[in-house]
């Protein structure tokens, strides 16, 4: 089943569980969210940022698009930090049914102006916008992009945004990163100011940068009203990590022998954040 952002956080909401945005853009990391999403009975969004966009090449979505719309389980396939009103129609044209338009490193009034113009176009083809506020902090081993000064969203600021945008659902800064953090760096997320912007966001609320924070955190901000919650570092590290130890024990090059172990270690990464998603065995929310 495949279906826009809309439609897949609309339930999210009303039954209070978030579902897990995982960055796959290779036939086997997107075996692993897949299979394991229809193992669990969970819901699971596919994205992809620019770059990996490009890397896949544009007809590795029909092939995705098939997988997707076949499942049984429901699937939402979205454009992760479009950065310009080209990222976001070269996705709408592969079929994508959402899109991020991150114009958060932009001024605060050009955020909202090409928020508002993708939002207008991908409104009349039936396909959702995320928008942002605040910028997600980056690792150096991360590929999504984000800045090295965190600025927190601005509770203030939310009820402005998504009425100018017209923006579906809105990633927020409350102090997560992008990538796998240092041993040193401890991430600390605000969880207060989650709910004061909780309490005043009249649209699902989406955690960048995901990976490698605390457990219980991320527990606590799904609780609180998170809805989506991006995953890209840390079940690629699990598929990579066993992928080398194959590689290495036996020297094989046979990608069914090589990738089949890696998918597998995948899919426990994938399964244990939906558990703390609150989202196994949601997809029956949606039929
Ligand atoms: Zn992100």
């Amino acid at each position: 089943m495949l279906i826009n952002m809309n439609e897949m956080l609309k339930v999210a909401e009303k039954h209070q569980f978030a579902v897990g945005a995982f960055n796959a853009t290779e036939s086997s990391l997107f075996r692993a969210v897949v299979e394991e999403a229809e193992n669990s009975n969970s819901p699971a969004i596919i994205q992809v940022a620019p770059g990996e966009f490009d890397f896949a090449t544009r007809e590795f979505y029909t092939y995705v698009k098939e997988r997707l719309a076949e499942s049984r389980v429901p699937f939402v396939l979205h454009l992760d930090h479009g950065k310009s009103l080209e990222h976001c129609m070269k996705a709408i044209q592969a079929g994508f049914t959402s899109v991020m338009i991150d114009g958060s490193e932009l001024s605060y009034e050009e955020n909202i102006r090409i928020s508002k113009e993708v939002t207008e176009l991908a409104h009349m083809v039936n396909v959702s916008v995320e928008g942002e506020i605040g910028t997600i902090g980056v690792m150096d081993n991360s590929d999504e992009g984000g800045v090295r000064n965190v600025t927190y969203t601005n509770p203030e600021d939310v009820t402005e945004f998504v009425s100018q945008t017209n923006v579906d659902c809105l990633a927020i800064a409350i102090g997560t990163a992008h990538g796998i953090y240092p041993k040193e760096f401890k991430p600390k997320l605000r969880l207060q100011l989650l709910r004061e912007i909780k309490a005043v966001s009249s649209v699902p609320l989406v955690l960048h940068g995901g990976s490698n924070n605390p457990d219980e955190e991320i527990r606590e901000a799904c609780k609180i009203g998170i809805r989506k919650v991006n995953i890209s570092s840390d079940f690629k590290y699990a598929f990579f990590k066993k992928v080398n130890e194959v590689i290495e024990e036996t020297g094989g090059f046979i990608p069914a022998k090589v990738f089949t172990p890696g998918i597998l270690e995948a899919r426990k990464v994938i399964r244990q954040k939906m558990e703390l998603f609150g989202s196994l065995g949601k997809a029956e929310c949606y039929r």
